[in-house]
């Protein structure tokens, strides 16, 4: 179908698509995840060569090409490496609704981790408070069901 607005511009809808669609986390990826939602508990993956700890898991270490099998806790706190602010509203496709506005997405370095982990961040009414290098922890959430959004996002630590 094709829609005319009053600048004659044209909107073409090609319709609704649905595309679910699963797929294997593996068997860290699971710990990872079983942790979270069991524990709270954030996991990292050691490298036995040059000991880096990434979050989430992976099998192989990107810089050495090492396989990795050694599953390590991370705190679920750290500082925030980078970070934005989202101010316009748009559909989450993860749930189809509009996320409330502003919220924050970062970049975080756990303690205990080499990798940065990225997630939602809390954005206080004070924003100038949000800075590259704050304490951030993770919000877990009440009733979790095994995916990244058992945790909430992050906030402010101090
Ligand atoms: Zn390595």
């Amino acid at each position: 179908m094709i829609e005319e607005n009053k600048q004659g511009l044209f909107t073409l809808h090609s319709g609704e698509a649905s595309q679910p669609y699963n797929y294997a986390v593996g068997t860290y990826g699971s710990k990872f995840l079983t942790e979270i939602r069991d524990h709270n508990r954030i996991v990292g993956i050691k490298c036995p060569k040059c000991g880096k700890v990434y979050i989430p898991v992976r099998q192989v270490c990107g810089p050495c090409f090492t396989p990795m099998q050694e599953l390590v806790p991370v705190a679920s706190e750290g500082k925030i490496v980078s970070f934005t602010i989202l101010r316009f509203q748009f559909l989450d496709p993860e749930t189809g609704e509009k996320k409330p506005v502003p919220y924050g997405y970062g970049f975080f370095k756990l303690d205990g981790a080499d990798s940065n982990f990225q997630h939602f961040l809390e954005v206080p009414e004070d924003e100038s408070r949000l800075w590259i290098g704050a304490r951030v922890k993770a919000v877990f959430k009440e009733k979790k069901e095994g995916s990244l959004r058992d945790i909430k996002h992050f906030t402010l630590a101090e």
